[in-house]
Parts: C-alpha cells; structure tokens; sequence
C-alpha cells in the first residue's frame, strides 16, 4: 500500500469511530436488518435525510467471532436495487471486467488493500484480533466478483475511487438508488431483499 493509502484508510477508520454508533442509529439499522446490528461501531454511509446505508463491523464481534465484512450494506433500497443487478446476472460480466481489463483489475487489487487496511485500522483502535480474517477481504475480492451488496458498501463506506465495481454498480442503479436522493421507505416489500443481502453476507463471511 502506497503511503498516500496507508493514510487515507487510517484517517477514514479515525473519523467513522470518532462519530461512533449512537443509540438511535443502532436502532434504525436494527429496524432495517430485522435483527441487532452486533459488533457496529459506526455509520459508514448515510442517505441525504440521514439515515445509514451501510454500518462499519468491527473484525472481533462479541463472543469473539471474526467478522471479515467490515462495509456492510444495510440501507434496504440500495440493498434491493444492488439485488436487481445480481437477479439480472450481471455478476459473471464484472468477474470477466476483473479478468479482462487490466485498469479495472489493478483498481480491483487496490480496493482489496483498502478494505485490509481499513480494518487493521480499525483493529488497531479496538484492540480487537484479526488473525483468523487475516487477508480476507469481502465480495470475492481481490480477483472474484461474488456478492456485490459488499462491494457496494465499500464504495459508499470508502468514497468513489476506491472500489471500481462497487463505483459501477452505484452509476447503474442511480434511477433506483443515489445516495444524494433520499427514497426511504418507499417500497413496502423492502425487507425480504435485506435478508436476502444478510444471507449474501454471512456466506461471504464464512468463506
Ligand atoms: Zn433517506
């Protein structure tokens, strides 16, 4: 990792636990994931009107479970318009993206380093062990594309640039889904597609 990314990943894990998980974020992630969000320690992303799209996990959750899934994506209409893309079978053409351009693979690899870093980070501040996700990533990264809810909470955890699938998926689901365009609740069905993306997740986690 290049000094320059050594430090925005450091600054980044310093600002989300500075802000922290206050109690009605907490609250509001619950309501949106349908069970207790163990282990946030920050908003990562939030819509224009606030609420969170995607939590920061902390590598150690209590009872001492390793949790590699740092970016979580929780915001049900941008969980549900990302499940869209996979539906549509999008998922082999951004793994051939990976495979075949060399700019897309290499941004690939670095948004891999990234999600390492952001998360050793983070362990560093909480004292918390990485060994057992020591080099695990999320979403099939560095050389897979396999869950891209993952991807896309990294994107909005992290900022454009930094993961180049994740950036992608974002600009095609813009008419359904923009962080700058607050579309809460707008759906009543959003909450079979969030436990849809927690299941997504967790089998990324055991992986
Ligand atoms: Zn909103």
């Amino acid at each position: 990792m290049t000094p320059n990314d050594l430090k925005f990943v450091t600054d980044l894990a310093a600002a989300k636990l500075s802000e922290g998980a206050a109690e009605r974020d907490i609250a509001l992630v619950q309501e949106q994931l349908g069970r207790y969000p163990r282990g946030m320690v920050a908003v990562g992303a939030r819509c224009v009107c606030g609420n969170p799209l995607a939590v920061v996990t902390r590598p150690l959750l209590p009872g001492g479970i390793p949790f590699p899934t740092t970016c979580y994506l929780t915001g049900p209409e941008v969980v549900k318009a990302v499940s869209h893309v996979e539906a549509n079978g999008e998922m082999p053409s951004y793994t051939a993206l990976v495979e075949q351009d060399e700019d897309v693979r290499a941004a690939y690899e670095r948004a891999h380093e990234l999600y390492l870093g952001f998360r050793h980070a983070l362990a560093e501040r909480l004292g918390d062990d990485e060994s057992h996700i020591e080099g695990i990533s999320a979403g099939g990264m560095p050389v897979r594309v396999k869950c891209l809810h993952a991807l896309v909470a990294q994107s909005l955890v992290m900022g454009p640039g930094v993961n180049p699938i994740g950036d992608r998926v974002l600009e095609r689901i813009r008419g359904e889904f923009d962080p700058a365009v607050c579309r809460c609740g707008l759906r009543a069905d959003d909450a079979d597609d969030a436990n849809d993306a927690e299941g997504n997740d967790r089998k990324e986690g055991e992986d």
